[in-house]
């Protein structure tokens, strides 16, 4: 069935496929409304933030309830990397190669202060200025640190992000 263009046609169509049960949609909405549902995040923190990350997952946040629980040890299985906590420039090519061993799609969300600017360590001699020095961020989050809600409220908006395929 193929949609006409006009609201009272367009509604009447999809009125007719709701009885049949026939949906029309493209390959990539599907793949990008399953990518957005399900992040894999990679088990990766350093300094405070990470806490708060941890938090997220354990029963009083529950992150299962938004299906981002499967946080994975090896980046290879992984498409989601917080950064959360300062990237010192010892670390920076480390987290460089984890970035790549990721296997593409995948995102970046930079949590807390550090990994988004530096934070408090900004000024100091041994920190990068932000992730951003090192790949594209997808998302950041504020707060030093942030708390779960505001982890939950950035990996949401991220969610919407991938399901328009803005990546
Ligand atoms: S943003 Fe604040 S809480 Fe997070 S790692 Fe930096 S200093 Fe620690």
């Amino acid at each position: 069935m193929v949609l006409k263009n006009g609201s009272a046609d367009m509604a009447s169509d999809i009125e007719q496929m709701e009885k049949h049960n026939i949906i029309v949609t493209t390959l990539e909405k599907i793949w990008n409304w399953g990518r957005a549902r399900s992040f894999w995040p990679l088990s990766y923190g350093c300094n405070c933030c990470p806490i708060e990350m941890m938090a997220s997952g354990a029963a009083r946040f529950d992150i299962a309830r938004y299906g981002y629980e499967v946080f994975r040890a090896s980046p290879r299985q992984a498409d989601l990397l917080i950064v959360a906590g300062p990237i010192t420039l010892k670390m920076a090519p480390v987290v460089k190669r984890v970035y790549e061993q990721m296997p593409s799609p995948k995102w970046v969300l930079a949590m807390g202060n550090c990994a988004t600017s530096g934070g408090p360590f900004r000024d100091g001699y041994s920190i990068l200025p932000g992730a951003e020095a090192l790949f594209k961020v997808d998302m950041y989050v504020p707060g030093c640190p942030p708390r779960p809600e505001a982890l939950f409220h950035g990996l949401l908006e991220l969610k919407k992000k991938v399901e328009r395929g803005e990546y």
